[in-house]
């Protein structure tokens, strides 16, 4: 694996591999990285791609900066995992490579209605710091492929908006399953920071979103939301939303649809660790 720390250096290593014949497939990450990400690494590989993988802890879309100083970082043992993982290139640039003329200098993108609801509403101007960061990474490395992970559902439509906004429409974006633990939690670089005993109990949110979709013949969605409430401030969470929604454009639902694909989504807190996860419905 090559590890660029400069643009130029990576660009040009790119374009001499595309010229060559071969596509890239990118992976962007903030590090930390456990078996979600090199998931899309594999996938990556597997479609036949240059595998590049980014790992940047991105400032800007940090609502909140206590998020940001405890965020893990373990680059060296990062590396060890892509190269394990069979990635080709890493880029692993500081905040001045990325925003030579500063954070606040970046265009920013209008996500309209998707930046109004859930992780937007909760965590106002994550999505504009997602954008921002999205488009200058896609900028340098101008891949074919972009993979990205189904665990943060809302950011695959914003970036999927985001290639519609900057008329990168040519970039195929591949939305990968969401890789868990036995217990069903959804593996997050997070997940690193919580206790044992948070640990133990932190499956829950994943037995949340298997009970909203085991009950929709049978029970009303209100019910269901109740009951996962209830269920999760007695495990010690205190929930940020429990959500229905329509899986293709995101609208929430007050009630189970029978036939349209839909999305169940749970965003909750225990301690200072904010867990995110999603499962889909009536798949199409
Ligand atoms: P992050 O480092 O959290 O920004 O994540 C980088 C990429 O990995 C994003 O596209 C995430 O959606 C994806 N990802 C994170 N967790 C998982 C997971 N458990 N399974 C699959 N992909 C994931």
């Amino acid at each position: 694996m090559v590890i660029f720390k400069k643009i130029e250096n990576i660009k040009n290593y790119i374009s001499l591999k595309n010229t060559t014949g071969i596509n890239t497939g990118f992976v962007p990450t903030m590090g930390a990285l456990h078996e979600g990400h090199l998931s899309l690494i594999e996938k990556a590989r597997t479609d036949g791609m240059l595998v590049v993988c980014s790992i940047f802890l991105n400032p800007t879309q940090f609502n909140d900066k206590k998020d940001l100083e405890k965020y893990p970082v373990s680059t060296d043992e990062d590396i060890a995992l892509l190269v394990k993982a069979g990635c080709d290139v890493l880029f692993l640039p500081s905040v001045d490579e990325v925003y030579p003329d500063g954070m606040d200098k970046m265009p920013t993108y209008d996500f309209g209605y998707l930046d109004t609801i859930l992780e937007g509403a909760n965590r106002p101007g994550h999505f504009k710091g997602v954008g921002q960061v999205v488009s200058r990474l896609l900028e340098i490395v101008e891949p074919h492929s972009l993979y990205m992970g189904q665990k943060d559902y809302q950011q695959c439509m914003v970036v999927s908006k985001l290639l519609e906004l900057t008329g990168r429409q040519n970039i195929n974006l591949v939305v990968c399953p969401t890789m868990r633990e036995a217990d069903g939690l959804a593996m997050s670089s997070r997940n690193r920071r919580l206790t044992e005993p948070q640990r133990v109990i932190a499956g829950v949110i994943y037995q949340c979103l298997v009970s909203i979709e085991s009950k929709q013949s049978t029970t009303e969605l209100n019910i269901v939301k109740k009951e996962c409430e209830e269920l999760l401030k007695a495990k010690g969470f205190a929930t940020e939303y429990i959500a229905l929604a329509n899986a293709k454009d995101l609208t929430l639902l007050d009630s189970y649809k029978k036939d349209i694909p839909m999305v169940a989504l749970i965003a909750a807190k225990i301690g200072e660790i904010r867990l995110i996860d999603n499962i889909l419905l009536n798949k199409a």
